[in-house]
């Protein structure tokens, strides 16, 4: 069993020993660049891509090595339903952002899909049909009232009643909607490193093992200083993921997450087509692998402590006791399924933005300097957005992203 249960590191069949190893250099000498990109995961390495094809010159430089972040430990889920329920959103920034929204994010699986096939990426991206149910009675309703908000807006999804949840799905559903082609699933370290390549391929520079320690306005633009060394850039992108908290902690909150992967399995019984799902009732989700794993987050407790327990408990003996739990209900679930057997198991600080939404926007105090932060459940579909907003407004000066993403 391929288990690392220390906080913030961890192997998945994404992520593999080889893929801590740099392939970029480090900043050796002072730089000077017209925009820099701080942070090579998703959201960095998206915008980079986005400004490289408008022809600007962009330089991308990261603490670690290149995926290193979030994306390492997440299930690779790109979808609208990953953060609040369009309901919810509704009441967090009212009927018209809320809409706004998510059609935005229902893009965000089509911009995947073209990044895709522009970049020549072998992430194994694959569209699919979501699940989204309920197993109580009493979420059921409110299930179905989120049904109905979206069919209004024309979505393509189709309410199951429990019986028809039975014929598709061997766990208890008391109901649940069908999206079609309503999210995707891909490999997201291999997305990154397939981005940077192309990155590299188009004249942008990346440079690992590079932590920016403070950024400074100047007369014409940016200094940001590393350990050594300077960086001016014109303008700066801000993508430090959950790093930022440490700032600015009213951002989020962190909870932990932890995720099992099965060994592979040969015929899946009791799950339609291999669709994503998601519980509506916990923060959990459910997905295959195309090597013929079940890939399962869930178990959501409060944060580690920066001595490494879970309160009062030591992380370890937690991490043993959540895997556990976690396979034993994927074998309750998928009873038809002979054999579940855990392969890998990881754990990591999940932050849950505020309004379950990413941060995009540029710096009232400074112009110039322009933040992305996808946070989140749905932060893939953050990052895709996020960076071509960014893109937009630093080429066609469009003002600024809308005001319900911002700080
Ligand atoms: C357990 C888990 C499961 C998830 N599952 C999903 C999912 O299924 N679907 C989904 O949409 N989202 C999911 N997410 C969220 C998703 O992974 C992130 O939102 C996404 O990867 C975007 O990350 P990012 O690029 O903003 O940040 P990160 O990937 O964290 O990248 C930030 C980078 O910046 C670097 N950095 C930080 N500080 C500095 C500095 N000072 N100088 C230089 N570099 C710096 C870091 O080393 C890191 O490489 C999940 C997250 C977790 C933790």
């Amino acid at each position: 069993m391929k288990q690392n249960q220390i906080w913030g590191s961890g192997l998945s069949p994404f992520f593999q020993p080889e893929d801590f190893l740099p392939s970029h250099p480090s900043v050796k000498e002072d730089l000077e660049t017209e925009i820099l990109v701080i942070g090579a995961g998703l959201s960095g390495l998206l915008c980079a891509y986005e400004l490289l094809k408008e022809g600007r010159s962009v330089t991308v430089v990261t603490a670690n090595t290149v995926g290193d972040g979030a994306c390492r430990f997440s299930s690779g889920i790109i979808s609208a339903d990953g953060g609040p329920d369009l309901l919810r959103l509704k009441e967090l920034i009212g009927q018209e952002n809320a809409v706004g929204w998510y059609r935005f994010a229902l893009a965000a699986v089509e911009q995947m899909e073209k990044i895709v096939a522009d970049t020549g990426s072998k992430c194994d991206f694959k569209r699919r049909d979501q699940f989204y149910y309920t197993a109580s009675r009493r979420e059921g309703e409110i299930l179905r009232e989120e049904y109905y908000a979206r069919h209004h807006l024309g979505l393509d999804c189709r309410w199951m009643s429990e019986e028809e949840c039975r014929e598709e799905f061997s766990f208890p559903c008391v109901g649940g909607m069908m999206m079609k082609d309503g999210g995707g699933e891909f490999n997201p370290v291999k997305f990154c490193r397939d981005l940077a390549d192309w990155i590299t391929l188009h004249g942008g520079e990346i440079y690992e093992g590079s932590r920016v320690d403070t950024i400074e306005a100047c007369a014409d633009g940016f200094v940001c200083r590393l350990s050594t060394k300077k960086i001016t850039a014109k303008k700066v992108i801000d993508a430090r993921g959950g790093e930022v908290l440490q700032k600015r902690p009213q951002l989020g909150q962190r909870v932990t997450v932890f995720s099992v992967v099965t060994e592979p399995i040969s015929v899946f019984r009791g799950w339609k087509d291999c669709c994503l799902i998601k519980n509506h009732d916990e923060l959990s989700y459910l997905r295959t692998t195309p090597d013929g794993r079940i890939l399962y987050s869930g178990q959501v407790t409060s944060a580690l402590t920066p001595e490494g327990r879970f309160g009062r408990w030591d992380a370890n003996a937690v991490c043993r006791v959540k895997y556990k739990n976690l396979t034993a209900e994927l074998e309750e679930m998928f009873f038809g399924i002979p054999r579940i057997k855990q392969e890998y198991g990881f754990t990591q600080g999940l932050v849950l933005p505020k309004k379950g939404l990413p941060y995009v926007g540029q710096d009232l105090q400074w112009q110039g300097l322009y933040y992305l932060y996808a946070f989140g459940e749905s932060g893939m579909a953050g990052a895709l957005l996020g960076s071509s907003w960014i893109r937009r407004m630093i080429c066609d000066g469009r003002g600024n992203a809308p005001k319900y993403l911002s700080l």
